[in-house]
């Protein structure tokens, strides 16, 4: 029978992650303002998860939305660009 092995967790210390769209609401989730889609796009241009991200549902469904749209207008790649030879 096996032993019930019980490890001690440490607690991990996370900030507490909150979505800087509605602690700020003159923010605006808008296609145009790349600079701040960035922010929710990985380097190589993959849209970042809401639990990494730490938006709300309703913010990073914007975010996802605007993101798509900024890439149709080329604002943002789809991929990152591969090193020519
Ligand atoms: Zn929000």
């Amino acid at each position: 029978m096996a032993l019930p092995t019980r490890r001690k967790r440490k607690t991990v210390f996370r900030r507490r992650k909150v979505c800087r769209f509605c602690v700020d609401s003159s923010l605006r989730v808008d296609y145009k303002d790349v600079n701040t889609l960035r922010h929710f796009i990985t380097e190589r241009g993959k849209i970042i998860p809401r639990r990494i991200s730490g938006n709300c549902a309703r913010h990073q469904r914007q975010i996802t939305t605007e993101i798509k749209r900024a890439r149709h207008l080329a604002l943002i790649p789809y991929t990152a660009t591969l090193p020519q030879d």
